[in-house]
This record gives C-alpha cells, structure tokens and sequence, in this order.
C-alpha cells in the first residue's frame, strides 16, 4: 500500500470503530448507519483509493470541483452526494452527476433540480436541508429551511417529475437554542423526519453528523453521517 493509502485506511478504522461503538451504545445494528465520506478539496486519487478501501459513499460541496472529480472516477462503483448550497446555475452540472442532493432548501431549486433530473434522463434523491437556527420564514445561515417549511418543501419534491424524497439532513446549528448541544439538535432532526415519513413512508434518510459529533448522531438515531477531516486529515483550506 502507499503511504496514503495506508493512512487512509487507518482512519477510515478508526471512523469505522467509532461508528460501531456509538451504534452498540445506542442499541442500533451497525448496518442502521451509512457512512459518507466528506472527499470536498481532496483529489480524484483520495476517492479512488477510499473506493479500493470499500466506501461506496463520497460527498462534494462545491460544483466547480465536484464535476471533474466525478468525472475521473465514473468507473468507480460510487454513490455522489452533494451537501453544499446549491445555486440554480450549477444545477443541470450538478445533476450531471449527483444520485443525492441534500441541500434541498427552497422551492426554485426543486424546480430547478427536476428540470435537470429530466433533461439529463436522471432520476435524483433529494434530502431537504433543516436549519435548526432559522426562524420561521428565513433560511439558515448554512442553508436550509426552517423546520415548518419542511412538509411543503417535501411534497414538492414528490410531485417533481425526476425528483425523489429521500429524507432530511442537517448540520448542527452554532447558533440558536441548539448552538453546542448537537445531540438534541440531532433528536429534533429525527423528529421532524417521523413526521415526514408519516406522508413520505419511503423518506427514511437521516443524515446528520460530522468528524466531531457523528457519535451524538448515532445515539440520536441519524441513518447517514457525512465524514470529513476524520478520514482524510484537516481540509487543506476551507471548504
Ligand atoms: C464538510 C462537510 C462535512 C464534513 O465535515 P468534517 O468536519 O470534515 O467531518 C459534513 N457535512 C457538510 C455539509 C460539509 O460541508
């Protein structure tokens, strides 16, 4: 193994393990929680490595370095998850590639998504991103939509022609009643996901939980938990 790889599948060990005990804490099987791997401002060679390594989940934030990446590694039996605010523009690009979007976070990207989804002959899972900081009406400094704008959000996906409602995502909010407290942030993500399978039974992703609180993610019942500078190192600039 080089030397990267062998890094790589040290602390992709170490995540593994972190998620296996978090999960035997919470009483959940390990098979409850996806692990998706956070590649954004690492090179094509890290995702095709971390594919050799067994992940079979990668998310990207940004489109412009999103696009060639996926394009390097298409022979790679990958799923693409993009987690980043999502203008309208880097829509039919993004839609390119992407099996999920989940930053869903207002209706004229869901138009704009299912145009895309349509035109390139694609069918996309979408997550509505919850901003558990934003009032009512507003949308979150770090995207995301205000938890009583869920439900509408969500039918909208499911009448879009290419679109599918797959679930709910979030990042821990820094401000705000939940600022510092990730693991009740989380419990109200999962919350609000009850709610929504109650009209959307197919819509189980939970996806919550990053490098420093995937455990508080688990332990709240997350399906999916986004890993970053856990696996590859600190991110060489921001991202
Ligand atoms: C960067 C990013 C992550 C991963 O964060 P780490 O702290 O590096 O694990 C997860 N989710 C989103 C939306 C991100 O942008």
């Amino acid at each position: 193994m080089t030397d990267r790889k062998s890094e790589l599948a040290e602390n992709l060990a170490r995540v593994q393990e972190r998620i296996g005990t978090a999960c035997a804490a919470a009483g959940r099987a390990r098979e409850e929680v996806t692990l998706i791997v956070v590649t954004k401002t690492y090179p094509a060679s890290d995702v095709r490595l971390l594919a050799d390594l067994g992940v079979r989940h990668v998310a990207e934030n940004r489109d412009q370095d999103a696009a060639p990446k996926a394009a390097a590694c298409a022979d790679l039996p990958l799923s693409w998850h993009f987690v980043g605010q999502l203008q309208t523009n880097k829509v039919r690009s993004v839609a390119g590639y992407a099996h999920l979007v989940q930053s869903v976070d207002r209706p004229k990207l869901v138009t704009a998504l299912s145009a895309a989804a349509a035109g390139a002959g694609r069918e996309l899972g979408c997550l509505v991103q919850i901003a558990l900081d934003a009032e009512s009406g507003e949308r979150g400094a770090r995207g995301g939509v205000a938890p009583e704008q869920l439900a509408e959000l969500a039918d909208l996906v499911a009448a879009a022609p290419g679109l599918r409602i797959e679930g709910v995502m979030t990042v821990a909010p820094l401000a705000g009643r939940f600022a510092g407290r990730e693991q009740a942030a989380f419990e109200r993500l999962v919350e609000l996901s009850s709610r929504l399978r109650a009209h959307h039974p197919a819509a189980t992703m939970v996806s919550a939980g990053m490098s420093a609180d995937l455990e508080q993610a688990v332990a709240a019942g997350a399906t999916h938990v986004r890993v970053g500078t856990a696996v590859l190192g600190a991110r060489p600039r921001l991202g």
